[in-house]
């Protein structure tokens, strides 16, 4: 056994050594390829330093190109803003005067008098004596009109480039149908108090804007 430790221990230290000796030589061979890799990447970023230049001046050359589109832009932005003003609201108006008594809530829900819970409220409600003019807040075709379970007599209309305005609790005597293309401002029926979910509220319209298939706080896009 102490033989064997004895073989072992000679055996240990030229191993050792060997190890050493490979080490150096190993670090020796890291040293110059780092440095050979050093000058390369030296080398390299001359080069690049070059081409970067190079590439400022084609920069240079290219942003004059989308000077000359953004030249063009201002032209083909007027022309959307024509077709914006042809076939979509380019400018909303109040759909009633009046102040709005709750606000759009689709997150956070808020207190139902009506309902004595607390929920999500799709639109904003704006206060206005009953019978009040209901109006178009842009031109539009009228989508549908009906009597709602839970928001009473509504109105639907589709203002094109995703906007779609919804007039609820409406009176009975709505003053368009399906089909029916309106004006900004035109009316379209008088405030009601049909809406079951938000009865024990004063008078009000109940008004949702939905913004391609989602819903929007209308207060967003219009200045109430
Ligand atoms: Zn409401």
């Amino acid at each position: 056994m102490r033989h064997n430790i004895k073989d072992k221990k000679p055996m240990d230290k030229a191993a050792i050594a060997l190890i050493l000796c490979f080490s150096v030589v190993a670090l020796a061979s890291v040293f110059t390829v780092k440095s050979s890799l050093d000058k390369i990447n030296l080398s390299d970023n001359t080069d690049i330093t070059v081409p970067q230049k190079n590439e400022t001046k084609d920069k240079s050359v290219a942003k004059r190109v989308p000077t000359v589109d953004s030249q063009d832009n201002p032209q083909s932005n007027i022309q959307n803003q024509n077709n914006g003003n042809s076939s979509s609201p380019s400018t909303w108006v109040v759909p009633v005067d009046g102040l709005i008594t709750l606000e759009y809530s689709t997150e956070l829900p808020i207190y139902s008098k009506t309902l004595n819970q607390y929920m999500v409220h799709n639109g904003v409600d704006i206060a206005a004596p009953l019978d009040s003019r209901v109006q178009a807040a842009a031109a539009g075709t009228v989508v549908e009109t009906y009597k709602d379970d839970r928001l009473g007599y509504t109105v639907k209309i589709n203002h094109g480039n995703g906007f779609i305005t919804t007039y609820s609790n409406l009176s009975d005597k709505i003053l368009v149908e399906s089909g029916d293309v309106v004006k900004k401002g035109d009316v379209i029926g008088g405030i009601g108090d049909t809406s079951l979910f938000e009865s024990a509220d004063d008078s009000h319209l109940h008004f949702q804007m939905e913004k391609d298939g989602s819903l929007v706080n209308p207060s967003d896009y219009i200045d109430f």
